[in-house]
Protein backbone atom coordinates (compact mmCIF):
# COMPACT_ATOMS: atom_id res chain seq x y z
CA UNK A 1 0.00 0.00 0.00
CA UNK A 2 1.38 3.62 -1.44
CA UNK A 3 0.32 6.50 1.73
CA UNK A 4 1.20 10.00 0.91
CA UNK A 5 0.75 12.18 4.57
CA UNK A 6 1.05 15.79 4.80
CA UNK A 7 3.56 15.72 0.90
CA UNK A 8 5.08 20.00 0.45
CA UNK A 9 7.54 20.79 -1.64
CA UNK A 10 8.65 24.17 -2.95
CA UNK A 11 11.17 25.01 -4.92
CA UNK A 12 11.91 28.13 -3.96
CA UNK A 13 11.67 28.76 0.08
CA UNK A 14 8.33 30.26 0.76
CA UNK A 15 6.32 29.19 -2.32
CA UNK A 16 5.21 25.49 -2.10
CA UNK A 17 4.03 24.17 -5.03
CA UNK A 18 2.79 20.97 -3.37
CA UNK A 19 0.82 21.64 0.10
CA UNK A 20 -0.93 19.10 2.18
CA UNK A 21 -1.02 16.17 -0.53
CA UNK A 22 -2.13 13.09 1.15
CA UNK A 23 -3.13 10.33 -0.89
CA UNK A 24 -3.49 6.29 -0.52
CA UNK A 25 -3.41 3.72 -2.98
CA UNK A 26 -4.06 -0.08 -2.29
CA UNK A 27 -2.09 -3.28 -4.32
CA UNK A 28 -3.22 -3.43 -7.65
CA UNK A 29 -4.81 0.05 -7.71
CA UNK A 30 -4.72 2.56 -10.06
CA UNK A 31 -4.31 5.85 -9.40
CA UNK A 32 -4.93 8.67 -12.00
CA UNK A 33 -3.40 11.58 -11.42
CA UNK A 34 -5.34 14.59 -12.91
CA UNK A 35 -4.83 18.47 -13.45
CA UNK A 36 -4.26 21.06 -15.73
CA UNK A 37 -0.10 22.43 -16.98
CA UNK A 38 1.45 23.67 -13.65
CA UNK A 39 -1.05 22.12 -11.13
CA UNK A 40 2.03 19.98 -9.75
CA UNK A 41 1.62 16.31 -11.04
CA UNK A 42 5.28 16.05 -12.54
CA UNK A 43 6.63 17.71 -9.21
CA UNK A 44 4.62 14.91 -6.67
CA UNK A 45 6.28 12.17 -8.77
CA UNK A 46 9.35 13.78 -8.78
CA UNK A 47 8.56 13.73 -4.90
CA UNK A 48 8.22 10.03 -5.21
CA UNK A 49 10.80 8.67 -7.06
CA UNK A 50 13.06 10.63 -4.30
CA UNK A 51 14.71 13.44 -6.94
CA UNK A 52 13.25 15.85 -5.20
CA UNK A 53 13.09 16.21 -1.37
CA UNK A 54 9.91 17.01 0.62
CA UNK A 55 8.45 17.29 4.46
CA UNK A 56 5.75 14.48 5.18
CA UNK A 57 6.00 10.91 4.81
CA UNK A 58 6.20 8.94 1.65
CA UNK A 59 4.83 5.41 3.51
CA UNK A 60 5.15 2.01 1.23
CA UNK A 61 3.45 -0.67 3.38
CA UNK A 62 4.37 1.39 6.27
CA UNK A 63 8.29 2.24 5.70
CA UNK A 64 9.21 5.83 4.87
CA UNK A 65 10.40 6.07 1.51
CA UNK A 66 12.27 9.31 1.99
CA UNK A 67 14.65 7.82 4.69
CA UNK A 68 15.88 4.99 2.41
CA UNK A 69 18.38 5.41 -0.03
CA UNK A 70 17.99 5.73 -3.84
CA UNK A 71 18.94 2.25 -4.60
CA UNK A 72 16.32 0.53 -1.89
CA UNK A 73 13.46 3.24 -3.34
CA UNK A 74 14.66 1.91 -6.93
CA UNK A 75 13.68 -1.45 -6.30
CA UNK A 76 10.49 -0.78 -4.83
CA UNK A 77 9.34 2.29 -7.71
CA UNK A 78 10.06 2.38 -11.05
CA UNK A 79 9.37 5.13 -13.34
CA UNK A 80 8.32 4.91 -17.19
CA UNK A 81 8.54 8.72 -18.83
CA UNK A 82 6.70 10.12 -21.27
CA UNK A 83 9.07 9.52 -23.56
CA UNK A 84 12.63 7.79 -23.77
CA UNK A 85 15.42 9.10 -25.16
CA UNK A 86 17.60 5.67 -25.78
CA UNK A 87 21.10 4.95 -26.32
CA UNK A 88 22.27 3.14 -29.74
CA UNK A 89 21.26 -0.58 -27.99
CA UNK A 90 19.39 -3.08 -28.94
CA UNK A 91 15.84 -3.62 -27.00
CA UNK A 92 17.48 -6.04 -24.92
CA UNK A 93 20.00 -4.66 -23.95
CA UNK A 94 17.91 -1.06 -23.58
CA UNK A 95 15.83 -3.18 -21.35
CA UNK A 96 18.57 -4.42 -19.47
CA UNK A 97 19.50 -1.36 -18.56
CA UNK A 98 16.41 -1.15 -16.10
CA UNK A 99 18.62 -3.53 -13.50
CA UNK A 100 22.00 -1.87 -14.16
CA UNK A 101 21.18 1.29 -13.86
CA UNK A 102 19.57 1.60 -11.11
CA UNK A 103 21.62 -1.55 -9.17
CA UNK A 104 24.58 -0.84 -10.53
CA UNK A 105 26.11 -4.58 -11.27
CA UNK A 106 27.13 -6.48 -13.38
CA UNK A 107 24.87 -8.80 -15.74
CA UNK A 108 24.21 -12.03 -14.39
CA UNK A 109 22.31 -14.90 -15.36
CA UNK A 110 19.73 -13.78 -13.05
CA UNK A 111 19.52 -10.36 -15.13
CA UNK A 112 19.19 -12.03 -18.05
CA UNK A 113 16.37 -14.14 -17.25
CA UNK A 114 13.99 -11.39 -15.57
CA UNK A 115 14.65 -9.20 -18.81
CA UNK A 116 13.96 -12.29 -20.88
CA UNK A 117 10.72 -12.95 -18.60
CA UNK A 118 10.15 -9.28 -19.33
CA UNK A 119 10.00 -9.10 -22.93
CA UNK A 120 7.84 -12.62 -23.24
CA UNK A 121 5.47 -10.84 -20.84
CA UNK A 122 4.60 -7.82 -23.07
CA UNK A 123 5.18 -9.40 -26.58
CA UNK A 124 8.40 -8.09 -27.42
CA UNK A 125 10.82 -11.25 -27.68
CA UNK A 126 10.56 -11.55 -31.57
CA UNK A 127 11.69 -7.36 -31.68
CA UNK A 128 14.93 -8.09 -28.92
CA UNK A 129 17.63 -7.75 -31.15
CA UNK A 130 16.57 -5.56 -32.89
CA UNK A 131 17.79 -1.53 -32.47
CA UNK A 132 15.27 0.54 -30.30
CA UNK A 133 16.20 3.34 -32.41
CA UNK A 134 14.34 1.56 -35.48
CA UNK A 135 11.34 0.71 -33.13
CA UNK A 136 7.76 2.58 -34.07
CA UNK A 137 6.41 5.30 -30.87
CA UNK A 138 4.35 2.35 -29.41
CA UNK A 139 6.85 -0.09 -29.31
CA UNK A 140 9.80 2.43 -27.74
CA UNK A 141 6.84 2.99 -24.91
CA UNK A 142 6.26 -0.44 -24.43
CA UNK A 143 10.11 -0.95 -24.17
CA UNK A 144 10.05 1.48 -21.46
CA UNK A 145 7.67 -0.27 -19.31
CA UNK A 146 9.57 -2.98 -20.06
CA UNK A 147 12.90 -1.01 -18.78
CA UNK A 148 10.84 -0.38 -15.68
CA UNK A 149 9.44 -3.86 -14.82
CA UNK A 150 12.51 -5.31 -15.11
CA UNK A 151 13.46 -3.57 -11.67
CA UNK A 152 11.29 -5.75 -10.35
CA UNK A 153 9.36 -2.88 -8.30
CA UNK A 154 6.55 -3.07 -6.43
CA UNK A 155 4.67 0.48 -7.78
CA UNK A 156 5.07 1.85 -11.54
CA UNK A 157 4.64 5.61 -12.06
CA UNK A 158 3.96 6.61 -15.09
CA UNK A 159 4.19 10.09 -16.29
CA UNK A 160 1.89 11.09 -19.28
CA UNK A 161 3.01 8.05 -21.10
CA UNK A 162 0.92 7.92 -24.17
CA UNK A 163 1.25 11.85 -25.02
CA UNK A 164 2.75 11.12 -28.14
CA UNK A 165 0.78 8.28 -29.40
CA UNK A 166 -1.90 7.38 -31.65
CA UNK A 167 -4.98 6.48 -30.15
CA UNK A 168 -4.71 2.58 -30.90
CA UNK A 169 -0.98 2.86 -29.18
CA UNK A 170 -2.45 4.81 -26.09
CA UNK A 171 -4.90 2.50 -25.81
CA UNK A 172 -1.97 -0.58 -26.38
CA UNK A 173 -0.31 1.10 -23.12
CA UNK A 174 -2.91 1.33 -21.16
CA UNK A 175 -4.36 -2.17 -21.47
CA UNK A 176 -0.66 -3.10 -20.63
CA UNK A 177 -0.54 -0.72 -17.51
CA UNK A 178 -4.02 -2.69 -16.57
CA UNK A 179 -2.65 -5.51 -17.13
CA UNK A 180 0.47 -5.31 -15.04
CA UNK A 181 -1.69 -4.07 -12.03
CA UNK A 182 -4.02 -6.54 -11.73
CA UNK A 183 -2.29 -9.89 -12.57
CA UNK A 184 1.21 -8.77 -10.64
CA UNK A 185 -0.86 -6.51 -7.87
CA UNK A 186 1.18 -3.78 -8.67
CA UNK A 187 0.15 -0.05 -7.56
CA UNK A 188 0.52 2.27 -10.26
CA UNK A 189 0.10 6.03 -10.64
CA UNK A 190 -0.19 7.44 -13.70
CA UNK A 191 -0.77 11.14 -14.81
CA UNK A 192 -3.47 11.34 -17.76
CA UNK A 193 -4.06 14.55 -20.12
CA UNK A 194 -7.19 12.33 -22.07
CA UNK A 195 -10.38 12.15 -19.36
CA UNK A 196 -11.80 9.38 -21.55
CA UNK A 197 -8.78 7.12 -20.89
CA UNK A 198 -8.93 8.19 -17.41
CA UNK A 199 -12.36 7.03 -16.81
CA UNK A 200 -11.54 3.88 -18.88
CA UNK A 201 -8.27 2.58 -16.74
CA UNK A 202 -8.60 4.80 -13.24
CA UNK A 203 -9.65 2.88 -9.88
CA UNK A 204 -9.07 6.45 -8.35
CA UNK A 205 -8.74 9.79 -8.57
CA UNK A 206 -6.63 12.71 -7.95
CA UNK A 207 -7.70 16.05 -8.91
CA UNK A 208 -5.27 18.39 -8.73
CA UNK A 209 -5.09 22.42 -8.53
CA UNK A 210 -2.71 24.75 -7.51
CA UNK A 211 -0.87 22.38 -5.93
CA UNK A 212 -3.57 20.41 -3.89
CA UNK A 213 -5.24 17.57 -4.91
CA UNK A 214 -8.52 19.20 -4.74
CA UNK A 215 -11.18 16.24 -5.64
CA UNK A 216 -10.33 12.53 -4.76
CA UNK A 217 -12.40 8.86 -5.01
CA UNK A 218 -13.98 7.16 -7.54
CA UNK A 219 -14.84 8.23 -11.06
CA UNK A 220 -18.14 9.91 -9.86
CA UNK A 221 -15.47 12.68 -8.54
CA UNK A 222 -14.72 13.53 -12.22
CA UNK A 223 -17.96 15.58 -13.37
CA UNK A 224 -18.78 19.16 -15.07
CA UNK A 225 -18.21 21.15 -11.71
CA UNK A 226 -14.83 19.58 -10.92
CA UNK A 227 -13.36 19.61 -14.24
CA UNK A 228 -14.57 23.05 -15.10
CA UNK A 229 -12.72 24.10 -11.90
CA UNK A 230 -9.67 22.20 -12.37
CA UNK A 231 -9.32 22.77 -15.99
CA UNK A 232 -11.56 25.49 -17.16
CA UNK A 233 -13.57 23.80 -19.69
CA UNK A 234 -16.94 23.18 -19.72
CA UNK A 235 -18.04 19.75 -20.23
CA UNK A 236 -20.75 17.05 -20.50
CA UNK A 237 -20.40 13.76 -19.45
CA UNK A 238 -21.81 10.89 -20.68
CA UNK A 239 -22.49 7.16 -20.25
CA UNK A 240 -22.43 4.13 -22.28
CA UNK A 241 -23.13 1.29 -21.41
CA UNK A 242 -21.49 1.65 -17.84
CA UNK A 243 -18.96 3.47 -19.46
CA UNK A 244 -18.61 6.94 -18.65
CA UNK A 245 -16.50 9.65 -21.42
CA UNK A 246 -16.70 13.45 -21.47
CA UNK A 247 -17.96 15.60 -24.19
CA UNK A 248 -17.05 18.94 -24.83
CA UNK A 249 -19.73 22.11 -24.14
CA UNK A 250 -21.48 22.40 -21.27
P1 LIG B 1 2.45 19.61 -13.99
O1 LIG B 1 3.30 18.38 -14.06
O2 LIG B 1 1.11 19.36 -13.35
O3 LIG B 1 2.32 20.32 -15.31
P2 LIG B 1 4.67 20.74 -12.52
O4 LIG B 1 4.88 19.87 -11.35
O5 LIG B 1 5.61 20.59 -13.68
O6 LIG B 1 3.16 20.65 -13.00
O7 LIG B 1 4.75 22.26 -12.05
C1 LIG B 1 4.14 22.73 -10.86
C2 LIG B 1 4.64 24.15 -10.58
O8 LIG B 1 6.02 24.08 -10.25
C3 LIG B 1 4.52 25.09 -11.76
O9 LIG B 1 4.17 26.37 -11.26
C4 LIG B 1 5.92 25.12 -12.32
O10 LIG B 1 6.19 26.35 -12.96
C5 LIG B 1 6.78 24.93 -11.09
N1 LIG B 1 8.06 24.26 -11.38
C6 LIG B 1 8.19 23.06 -12.00
N2 LIG B 1 9.51 22.72 -12.09
C7 LIG B 1 10.21 23.74 -11.52
C8 LIG B 1 11.61 24.00 -11.29
N3 LIG B 1 12.53 23.11 -11.66
N4 LIG B 1 11.93 25.13 -10.65
C9 LIG B 1 11.00 26.02 -10.26
N5 LIG B 1 9.66 25.85 -10.44
C10 LIG B 1 9.27 24.73 -11.06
Amino acid sequence: MLEIKNLEFGYKKGQPVLKDINLSLEDGEIGVLLGKNGAGKSTLFKCLLGLLKPTGEILHDGKDLTKISRIDRAKLIAYVPQEISFGDLTVFDSVLTGRLSRFGMIAGAKDREVVNNVLEELDLSNIANKNVNQLSGGERQKVAIARALAQEPHMLVFDEPTGNLDIQNEKLIFDIAKRIAKEKNMTIIIAIHNLNFAFAFGDKFFLMKDGIIKYVGGAEILNEETIDDAFGVGVKIIEVDGNKGIIFGG
